[in-house]
């Protein structure tokens, strides 16, 4: 099992293999994966961040900046709640 930090949070996230079989493996042993936006660039997000990201429409490398900018990085604590607006 491997780990990856989140590109935005900064905690560490567990991954499962392969991103490219994504399907093939259980949602519940992985907790992030690698976004690929339009404009090439990459980032690795935890789930609870890439739900962060606005959704009505796709995701930008600026999107990804400003959730950074508005996200205080977190230690290893599945127990934090995100607290909204
Ligand atoms: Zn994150």
């Amino acid at each position: 099992m491997a780990s990856e930090a989140c590109d935005v949070c900064e905690r560490s996230v567990r991954i499962a293999g392969g991103i490219g079989d994504l399907w093939n493996f259980a949602f519940e042993s992985t907790q992030g994966l690698t976004l690929e936006l339009t404009d090439g660039s990459e980032f690795f997000l935890c789930f609870d961040c890439m739900e962060r990201l606005p959704d009505d429409h796709e995701p930008t490398a600026e999107d990804v900046a400003d959730l950074r900018e508005r996200t205080d990085p977190v230690d290893e604590d599945d127990n934090h709640f995100w607290h909204w607006g």
